[in-house]
């Protein structure tokens, strides 16, 4: 491939030094993909948080593993350098960033991988560690009729960042998270090493890299489990008045065997009252079918709780068939009676249900704003706690604002900050404890997600800090969690966070990238010069 290099044509001295400089680095690099400067203005120095801006040194566009091994080589040439893989950059705290550093775009290496094979009897997707989620759904439903088993609910992430971290959705309770869908890795280690590596071959490095916040390599081939995919979906939502009847369903639900549960279960909290973006209009999947607040106890309190399901179909199957499953299975719920919204959905269509929440919000002008999120595994012994302060008391939408849907029949107001409350319950049956993730001790645990689009100002400041208070009221009270995307600042933070996987996590740092060059924005280990 031609080398590209960034900003060929300028007006000053120092600009022009600055691509002698490119051009030097491109040339000892010997790079088969691209460089550009780092610039304030590029992609690598932002994330999907807009919490932080931080100038890497470049922005490299790889064209796959070779491109990456020789980057990481020259930067342990180097007594300072670091490297950070950038999936699509959907961090909120800067964990894709380099200070001064270099940044990988593993976009550039998205097409790299894509083979259909037959491992065991059973298909499999080998993908680009820099593929979209939403791409390698799309190829695979449309070219074989087959889909990976676990999701997460938004597309637009990256295969080798989504493994970084766990990748969780509402089948994670039947199949776990991503990462134990995946059979194979190709990682590029902190050492430059190309390796492949397997529960059999490298296991170390294998598990290390999943859930391993890209510490110990960067990932830059997949091998995905994959199955039938159904071809219209029944996507339901029921609405509970009381947390504990919510629970109490939810932990019901992924306690089943598969054919006496849903295929996907979720849930989220929301607003009583009539607000559009956050209240009770909020929660019908179809226009048509109106929200009846008279339906609701009149005890009920500030906020209400939804499961959101989903009931896989074919579309040979009768539609008598499918009404009697369903039917069987929501009648074993306790949800308020008469507060259920349903609707058929293609099965491409329901996964790709933020999407349009995404579409609506930019067209609204929505979408950039600064994201102060905060997701957390919470442990079920934990979650009634969690409820009474954290949902009903600290993260209540100020002024009845704060929301995102994942509805395309969203209202959105540009002027508003928006919440969503994600809540829902997994086992730690389907959880790999090889892998580096790190999970509450209880077998049953929910995942938290505080997900704010707030305007830009002081509202900012004031939702991290409330992040930030709540983290410590988890610690103070001793409640069994973990936060999910951690970003600690200080190592016995990280310390905690790992509790008795630290020494290991140390040691296959050690092992795998000792002079800890990748992924310094998540400020785990300080860059050394041995
Ligand atoms: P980036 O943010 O670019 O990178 C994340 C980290 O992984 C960085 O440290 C980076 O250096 C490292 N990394 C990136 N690529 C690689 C690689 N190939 N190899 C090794 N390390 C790498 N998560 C869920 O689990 N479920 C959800 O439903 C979900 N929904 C989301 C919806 C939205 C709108 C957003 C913004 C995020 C969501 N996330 C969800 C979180 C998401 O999993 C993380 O943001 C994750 O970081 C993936 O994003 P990315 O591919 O853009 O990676």
């Amino acid at each position: 491939m031609i080398a590209c290099l960034g900003r060929i044509v300028h007006d000053s001295d120092a600009e022009s030094k600055l691509d002698d400089d490119v051009s030097t680095i491109f040339n000892s690099l010997n790079l088969q993909g691209s460089i550009e400067n780092g610039d304030v203005f590029s992609i690598a120095s932002k994330d999907f948080g807009g919490l932080y801006s931080i100038k890497p040194l470049y922005l490299i566009r790889p064209s796959g593993a070779e491109d990456i091994s020789r980057v990481v080589k020259a930067a342990a040439g180097t007594p300072h350098l670091t490297v950070a893989a950038r999936g699509n950059g959907h961090s909120i705290n800067g964990q894709a960033m380099a200070d001064g550093g270099y940044v990988i775009d593993m976009r550039s290496t998205g097409e790299n991988h894509f083979k259909l094979l037959t491992v065991n009897g059973s298909p499999c997707i080998d993908v680009s560690g820099g593929a979209l989620w939403e791409d390698v759904l799309r190829r695979c439903v449309s070219r074989f009729g087959l889909a990976p088993r676990s999701w997460t609910d938004y597309l637009s992430l990256t295969v080798g960042g989504t493994l970084s971290n766990a990748g969780v959705s509402g089948q994670a309770f039947r199949y776990g998270p991503q990462t134990s869908n995946v059979t194979e890795l190709e990682v590029v280690t902190g050492k430059g090493d190309i390796t492949v590596c397997s529960e059999t071959q490298n296991p170390e490095l294998f598990f290390g890299a999943l859930g391993g916040l890209g510490q110990f390599g960067i990932i830059t081939r997949a091998r995905v489990k994959l199955q039938p995919a159904p071809d219209m979906v029944r996507w339901i939502r029921v609405v509970y008045a009381e947390f504990e009847e919510f629970t109490r369903d939810a932990e019901f639900l992924v306690s089943q065997k598969e054919d006496e549960s849903f295929d996907y279960v979720e849930g989220f909290v929301f607003c009583n009252n009539d607000d559009p973006v956050n209240g009770w209009p909020s929660v019908q999947l179809n226009p048509d079918q109106e929200f009846n607040p008279a339906h609701l106890p009149q005890t009920v309190g500030p906020v209400l709780y939804c499961l959101e399901l989903a009931f896989h179909y074919r579309n040979s199957d009768q539609p008598s068939t499918v009404d009697m499953a369903v039917s069987r299975l929501v009648g074993g719920l306790g949800f308020v009676d008469g507060l259920i919204s349903q609707m058929d959905v293609s099965y491409m269509g329901f996964l790709r249900r933020v999407k349009r929440a995404e579409q609506d919000a930019k067209a609204n002008g929505v979408w950039d704003n600064p994201h102060p999120w905060l997701n957390l595994f919470v442990s079920k012994s934990d979650i009634v706690d969690f409820d009474q302060t954290v949902f009903k008391k600290m993260s209540q939408p100020h002024g009845a604002q704060e929301w995102v849907r994942t509805v395309s029949s969203t209202v959105v107001d540009h002027n508003r900050s928006r919440w969503r409350i994600c809540d829902y319950s997994v086992r730690h049956v389907g959880w790999d404890s090889r892998t580096s993730v790190a999970l509450p001790e209880g077998e049953i645990f929910y995942i938290v997600a505080l997900l704010r689009f707030v305007p830009k100002g002081p509202s900012v400041e004031k939702k991290v800090a409330e992040n930030r208070e709540i983290v410590k009221w988890c610690i103070k009270e001793g409640l069994d969690f973990k936060l999910y995307l951690p970003h600690y600042r200080a190592k016995e933070d990280w310390k905690r966070h790992f509790g008795n996987q630290w020494t290991r996590f140390e040691k296959r740092k050690a092992n795998f990238d000792p002079m800890a060059i990748l992924a310094p924005g998540q400020r785990i280990f300080k860059r050394t010069n041995q």
